[in-house]
C-alpha cells in the first residue's frame, strides 16, 4: 500500500489517464477525490474503484472556474481533512498549425491547459502549506521538449506548465511540498482517439506512422503513465523536486534511424 492514507485529488478522471491513476491510487490504499467536468464518466470511476474495494467520491468542477474550484477543495478539506496530493491532469488537445488557428481556440486550449493547473493549485496549496506537506503533479506533455507537427496551441501550454512546475518548486519547498511534471509520449486514451479521427483522414495509417516514432514500437497505455503518476505521489520519490518525469518510449531523448 504505497499510498496507504493519503487524500489525493486528480482532475479530470473521469476518463484516461486519470481514470487509470485514480484506480492505481485507490488500490494502493488512497482515498481519491475523482474530479471531471462530466459528472457521468467521473461517478463511473468512483463505481469503479468503489466495486473494487477502494474509497473514493466525486467532485464535478470546471478547472477554469475559480468559484467552482474554490468550493471543491474546500469542500474536500472539510470532509477529509487535507490533501495531500494534488494531481493537476484535466486537458484537451489544440490541434493546427499557428496560421490555421482561430483565436477562439487557442483562448480555450491556454485556458484549460494553463489556468486548469493555476486554479487547483491556489485553492490547495494554503492547505499543504498550513501542513507543510504535500506533493503536486502538473501534467505536460514531452511535446514541451520537441517540436511536433501541427499542435502549436498544445505545445504552448505543456511548455507553460513545465516551466510554471520549476516556478512552483522554488516557491514552495520551504513549505515541504513537492511539484514535479509529468511528460508523457502518446497515449492511447480517448483524447488521443479524437484526435486522430479530426486531424487524419486514415486514423489507421496514423497509429502505425506515431508507431515508428517511439523506440519501444508501441504507443503508450494510460497505466503507463499512472505508474509515473503513483511514484511522484508517493513517499518514494521524495528527492524529487521540480522534475520532469518522461515516459515517452524513448521520444524525447532517442531516434529511429
Ligand atoms: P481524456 O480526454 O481521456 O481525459 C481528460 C479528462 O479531462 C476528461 O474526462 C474531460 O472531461 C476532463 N476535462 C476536460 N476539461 C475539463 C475541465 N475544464 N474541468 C474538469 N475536467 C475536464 O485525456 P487523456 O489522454 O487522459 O489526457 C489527460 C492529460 O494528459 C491531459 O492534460 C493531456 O494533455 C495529457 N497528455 C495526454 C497524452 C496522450 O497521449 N493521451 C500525452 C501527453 C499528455
Amino acid at each position: 500500500m504505497r499510498l496507504a492514507e493519503k487524500i489525493t485529488l486528480i482532475t479530470g478522471s473521469g476518463s484516461g489517464i486519470g481514470r487509470s491513476t485514480a484506480l492505481l491510487f485507490a488500490r494502493e490504499g488512497a482515498t481519491v477525490i475523482v474530479n471531471d467536468l462530466d459528472a457521468e464518466k467521473g461517478r463511473e470511476t468512483v463505481d469503479e474503484i468503489a466495486a473494487a474495494g477502494g474509497k473514493a467520491a466525486f467532485f464535478k468542477a470546471d478547472v477554469t472556474n475559480p468559484e467552482q474550484v474554490k468550493a471543491m477543495v474546500d469542500a474536500v478539506v472539510a470532509q477529509f481533512g487535507r490533501i495531500d496530493v494534488l494531481f493537476n491532469n484535466a486537458g484537451v488537445s489544440g490541434v493546427g498549425m499557428l496560421h490555421e488557428v482561430e483565436p477562439e481556440a487557442w483562448d480555450r486550449v491556454m485556458t484549460i491547459n494553463i489556468r486548469g493547473v493555476f486554479l487547483p493549485s491556489k485553492y490547495v496549496l494554503p492547505y499543504m502549506m498550513e501542513r507543510r506537506s504535500g506533493s503536486i503533479i502538473n501534467m505536460s506533455s514531452c511535446i514541451a521538449e520537441i517540436g511536433l507537427a501541427k499542435r502549436a496551441s498544445y505545445s504552448a501550454t505543456k511548455g507553460a506548465v513545465l516551466s510554471l512546475t520549476k516556478s512552483m518548486q522554488v516557491d514552495y519547498a520551504p513549505y515541504n511540498i513537492r511539484v514535479n511534471a509529468l511528460l508523457p509520449g502518446t497515449i492511447m486514451t480517448p483524447f488521443v482517439e479524437n484526435y486522430l479521427r479530426t486531424s487524419y483522414d486514415d486514423p489507421e495509417a496514423a497509429i502505425a506512422s506515431l508507431k515508428t516514432r517511439q523506440l519501444s514500437g508501441d504507443l503508450g497505455r494510460p497505466d503507463d503513465v499512472a505508474n509515473a503518476a503513483l511514484f511522484l505521489a508517493s513517499d518514494e520519490s521524495k528527492f524529487m523536486m521540480g522534475s520532469p518525469l518522461y515516459i515517452d518510449g524513448g521520444v524525447v531523448f532517442g531516434k529511429n534511424a
